[in-house]
């Protein structure tokens, strides 16, 4: 699928780090390509960062943004020439723990939403600490232990976690498909939908982890409430065994 005039590689590949592409247009802070592996800001998700070799050096990609004419990657060092291709790299140990943390917060969001009937009002997945909003008026120390304790035994059993691409009749039909308001455009007539077996079914643009056995353990760092009906929960994620 496309953003714009960029091929998003991500969408199918989330394990790709390396990727060749043309430089179609050269703005004043980057570039945008013809295709990217880079997950833009979005979704919840912070960017990826890596590099981009071309014929000039080698330039550090700070940020990648969805922009109307593709995805857009901002260039520290000199920009390539428009029409010549470049070699992209992720700075994957990033990526990965972007992935696990993305894969963890949809299982969660899915045990506390079938536990509590709570939604997801907002999240943001990053490499360190992520936090997630829930449309809960009580949450406390016991409710969240058992929530996360309840999660981490599903991750532990090695779920698999597959990509489809599905008409939007159909996927409509999946009760909670769009749960987390991921960005997906309703005109799309294909949804891309993320499976994490027996645990969560969700339209969703953004990289995962093949197995949840990938993912460690989920650790509360902190929670706190931001209103009557919203509660946020910040967390981490130990290394798997
Ligand atoms: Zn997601």
């Amino acid at each position: 699928m496309r953003h714009g005039r960029t091929e998003l590689l991500y969408l199918d590949d989330s394990y790709l780090r390396e990727f060749e592409a043309e430089v179609i247009d050269v703005r004043e802070n980057g570039v945008i390509l013809g295709a990217t592996a880079f997950h833009p800001t979005g979704g919840g998700l912070v960017s990826d960062t890596g590099f981009i070799a071309h014929s000039r050096g080698v330039s550090r990609v700070s940020e990648a943004r969805f922009v109307d004419e593709g995805v857009l990657h901002v260039l520290e060092g000199d920009l390539p020439e428009v029409r010549e291709v470049v070699r992209g790299t992720l700075d994957w140990e990033r990526r990965y723990r972007i992935m696990r943390m993305h894969t963890s917060l949809h299982a969660l969001s899915a045990v506390v939403s079938r536990e509590t009937g709570a939604l997801v009002t907002g999240n943001q997945v990053r490499p360190d600490v992520s936090r997630v909003d829930f449309s809960l008026e009580t949450l406390d120390r016991e409710l969240i232990r058992r929530l996360v304790d309840r999660t981490n035994s599903l991750l532990a059993e090695g779920r698999p976690v597959r990509i489809s691409w599905i008409p939007r009749e159909e996927a409509l039909k999946i009760p909670g498909i769009t749960k987390l308001a991921d960005r997906l455009p309703p005109e799309l007539e294909v949804w891309r939908v993320v499976e994490i077996e027996g645990i969560d079914l969700q339209a969703d643009g953004g990289p995962h982890v093949r197995n949840t056995a990938e993912i460690g353990r989920i650790e509360v760092v902190d929670f706190e409430s931001k209103g009557r009906r919203n509660k946020r929960v910040y967390f981490t994620l130990s290394e798997p065994e």
